[in-house]
């Protein structure tokens, strides 16, 4: 029953809400959303990150390090031969040569990155063990190799029966023009906030598909590819990584955030740089796919791209879904 007292309670409570514009609401909103914390929470690039993401969460809903999902979660695409952009089964460069870029970062800024590893099914554990094994942060080519040998990592032909076919029907086609999917999969960059509300990432990428030997984008680039602040946020990246690494992407995206943005507003800043350099050198933006995905410390979450087709996959307390990047060229 209302009670004259409720009655007068709710009237009053539904004239102060009438009160409140839609501006104020939409702050009202994001003071809420400023306290809820969504930790743990893992997100990762393309749709090949739905699969990647529950082996992370396996990790995170134990309670486990966002270092050690994020490892655990790449690994998937890495060792499926039927993904043909990261690890093995990737594509090889245009000499026929598989060669794998790949980098980690924790929430103690501890970094470790390989570039044009060839033979190695898993170059993110080979990052994590220049990160967690030698003075260094980066090892690249026969050195890489000789280091992930050293390690007790197995030597293995990479290139897969597919990818060996479709580079051979690409050397038919005398025009040196690297591919980089603008719709599909390719890089698997993956980020968490684990329960204790740390922050690490992951990026992990055969590269450009047909590149020139030696050639190496930005997804072992720590700053380029990935970066993570664990007192702001972290972010990683897909595309071409000629122009992630032109602009310092994912730092950018991140001390964006440190400003104030939120992380979907960040990644689109990001973008615009990108459009802005590819305008002021007279490149067609139609031919370039750029993707960025963020995480704040608060467990907030966003993403930009260039163009269409572009989507990530998040897993947090409400299950492991697929979203569609918001992009510039509409
Ligand atoms: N960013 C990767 C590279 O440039 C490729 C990609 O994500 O499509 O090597």
């Amino acid at each position: 029953m209302t009670t004259r007292r409720n009655f007068i309670k709710s009237t009053a409570f539904a004239s102060a809400a009438l009160l409140i514009n839609k501006s104020e609401a939409a702050e009202l909103n994001l003071k809420q959303n400023e306290t809820t914390l969504s930790k743990p929470i893992v997100l990762s690039t393309w749709n090949f990150g739905l699969k990647a993401n529950e082996a992370a969460w396996e990790v995170l809903s134990k309670n486990g390090k966002a270092l050690d999902a994020v490892e655990a979660g790449v690994k998937v695409p890495e060792g499926d031969p039927t993904e043909r952009s990261v690890g093995y089964g990737g594509r090889p460069d245009r000499d026929g040569r598989v060669t794998l870029d790949a980098c980690i970062m924790d929430e103690n800024a501890n970094i470790g990155s390989v570039a044009c590893l060839e033979h190695i099914k898993h170059p993110i554990s080979v990052a994590r063990a220049v990160m967690e094994k030698t003075p260094h942060v980066m090892l690249v080519g026969d050195g890489a190799l000789q280091f992930a040998l050293s390690q007790g990592f197995q030597k293995e032909n990479l290139l897969v029966e597919d990818s060996e076919k479709e580079w051979k029907e690409w050397l038919q086609n005398t025009n040196y023009k690297p591919i980089v999917n603008i719709e599909n999969h390719d890089t698997i960059g993956m980020i968490a906030l684990d329960a204790s509300g740390n922050l690490s990432g992951a990026c992990t990428t055969s590269g450009m598909a047909f590149k020139m030997h030696g050639r190496v984008g930005d997804s072992p680039i720590i700053g380029a590819g990935l970066y993570v602040d664990n007192e702001i946020g972290a972010a990683t990246a897909t595309g071409h990584g000629e122009e992630v690494i032109r602009i310092a992407g994912c730092h950018l995206v991140v001390e964006l955030m440190r400003q104030g943005k939120s992380p979907e507003d960040a990644c689109k800043e990001a973008v615009n740089r990108v459009v802005k350099l590819t305008a002021n050198r007279k490149k067609n933006l139609k031919d370039i796919q750029v993707g960025f995905i963020a995480l704040n410390k608060k467990g907030e979450y966003g993403s930009y791209c260039v163009q269409s087709g572009f989507n990530y996959a998040v897993y947090d307390g409400k299950g492991n879904n697929l979203i569609d990047a918001d992009y510039h060229l509409k």
